[in-house]
């Protein structure tokens, strides 16, 4: 780490106290950024830098609703504008009782080079609440869902900002909130993507996040003259991303052996079929139960509750080719990390948004596995909320071929974007090097570009 990248660390945590997410995902990108500051004195003449780590606007909000016992609830509801130098502010919402200012700014730090990297006109954001949707009725997520748009309407619009789904927040939610953007901007606008097909949304958006992360794996094995076909993989997670990353798999010719959730996961030895899917599908999205169901359903199958004061998670400790983390930020540590390395794992393509520590990402690096870091494996989502943005401007649907077919293209630009920024700077194979300085780089001139704003 360079004198510069030390000072500037000191004053992050310095200025943002008790945000150890933001410091974490900042600190992984200004570590990779040293030879292009050195190699662009303009950047730090302009201190680019300093203003990318400070988000153009913050908005927190009160989100008051009544429960079903009619008694008055208050949540707290976030949108963090981050950097707008490419495109309008672009980026998810969650739903997670673990939502705080802090997880967000590592969210929206993260969105500003991940949106980059898409080759789309997009700016980074990322926003949400402190509610937590399990074990609510559907009338509670939408007068929840109503009073948060109550406010953000205010701050959002479609050249300006345009949020998405993330944890906890997946068609339903999207739906609730359009409807009430809609009713208080007695307007119809593409201000949320995510949209259910009759009204805006685009074909292969709820697939896009999983279909990409293993476009992506794919196109690493691809260097390596290799694919997945006959690989055994674990995911974890049992939501959108984890769902679909399962069925790319499979149809690729791959076998997985693992799902999850928050409390716990299921190991199945014979393989996640089709059918098994079709199963976790309807048990998370339509009866919105626990993942511990599927090992009551298909009784071969193991499930393990998680072990919060464990010092390494089980789900990574099995014998597999590739891991598809897809659940959620820090799930892999060292241990697991080094659990990984020593089971045999060699390609990584990260769903979740940094779920794996610092310690770990080194590991991966210095080991010289396929590693795919989040904000380049899992940038099919907002590429597809992109298209699904352009396609809303035209006012014109394409075919579920043509989106994934620009899909496709799109995580293979961004592949090759990894690989040759991580040649140019002399670090051969290292994704998470070219990933920083490959979205870095766009960010950053159009910043000079705009002068000091
Ligand atoms: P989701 O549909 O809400 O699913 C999240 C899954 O992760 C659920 O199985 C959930 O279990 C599990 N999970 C959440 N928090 C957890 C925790 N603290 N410990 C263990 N398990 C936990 O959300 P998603 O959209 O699939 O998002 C998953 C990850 O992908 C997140 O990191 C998100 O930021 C990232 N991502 C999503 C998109 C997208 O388009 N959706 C795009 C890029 C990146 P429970 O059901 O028990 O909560």
């Amino acid at each position: 780490m360079s004198e510069y990248v030390r000072s500037l660390m000191e004053d992050v945590k310095a200025k943002n106290p008790s945000q150890p997410e933001f410091h974490q995902a900042v600190e992984e990108v200004v570590d990779s950024l040293d030879a292009v500051m050195e190699r662009h004195p303009e950047y730090r003449a302009a201190k680019v830098l300093e203003r990318i780590i400070e988000p153009e606007r913050v908005i927190m909000f009160r989100v008051p609703w009544v429960d079903d016992e009619g008694e008055v609830q208050v949540n707290r509801g976030f949108r963090i504008e981050m950097n707008s130098a490419i495109g309008p502010y672009k980026g998810g919402l969650r739903f997670h009782p673990s939502v705080n200012l802090g997880i967000l700014k590592f969210l929206a730090f993260e969105q500003v080079f991940k949106n980059s990297l898409t080759t789309l006109p997009m700016g980074g954001g990322k926003g949400g609440s402190d509610f937590d949707p399990k074990g609510k009725s559907d009338i509670e997520v939408m007068r929840f869902t109503q009073s948060f748009m109550g406010e953000l309407f205010r701050h959002i619009g479609p050249n300006t900002d345009v949020p998405a789904g993330d944890i906890g927040v997946g068609g339903r939610e999207i739906g609730f909130m359009f409807g009430q953007y809609k009713k208080l901007k007695n307007e119809f606008a593409g201000i949320l993507t995510g949209k259910g097909l009759n009204w805006g949304g685009s074909l292969i958006r709820p697939e896009a996040t999983g279909y990409g992360t293993v476009y992506f794996a794919a196109e690493m094995l691809a260097t390596r003259q290799d694919s997945l076909e006959g690989k055994v993989c674990l995911v974890s997670g049992s939501g959108n991303v984890a769902q679909y990353t399962i069925e790319k798999v499979l149809e690729l010719g791959g076998k997985v052996l693992t799902v999850s959730d928050s409390s716990g996961y299921i190991y199945d030895e014979e393989g996640i079929n089709a059918d098994k899917l079709a199963y976790i599908m309807e048990l998370k999205n339509v009866k919105r139960g626990r993942i511990k169901e599927y090992a009551d359903r298909y009784t071969n199958a193991v499930f393990t509750p998680l072990d919060a004061t464990a010092d390494n998670n089980p789900l990574w400790n099995h014998k597999a080719d590739c891991a598809f983390p897809s659940a959620t930020q820090n799930e892999i540590n060292g241990k697991d990390a080094q659990n990984l390395l020593n089971n045999g794992i060699f390609v990584v393509s990260e769903g979740a948004n940094m779920p794996t520590v610092i310690d770990g990402v080194n590991l991966f690096v210095d080991s010289k596995i396929l590693y795919g870091p989040g904000k380049a494996a899992n940038a099919g989502g907002v590429a597809v909320s992109g298209l699904e943005m352009a396609q809303n401007s035209m006012r014109y649907s394409w075919t579920r071929e043509e989106v994934d077919n620009r899909l496709k293209m799109i995580m293979k630009d961004i592949h090759t974007t990894c690989i040759t920024t991580a040649d140019k700077y002399g670090a051969q194979g290292n994704y998470v090097l070219g990933a920083n300085i490959g979205g870095f780089v766009k960010v950053a001139d159009s910043m000079l570009d705009q002068g000091v704003v």
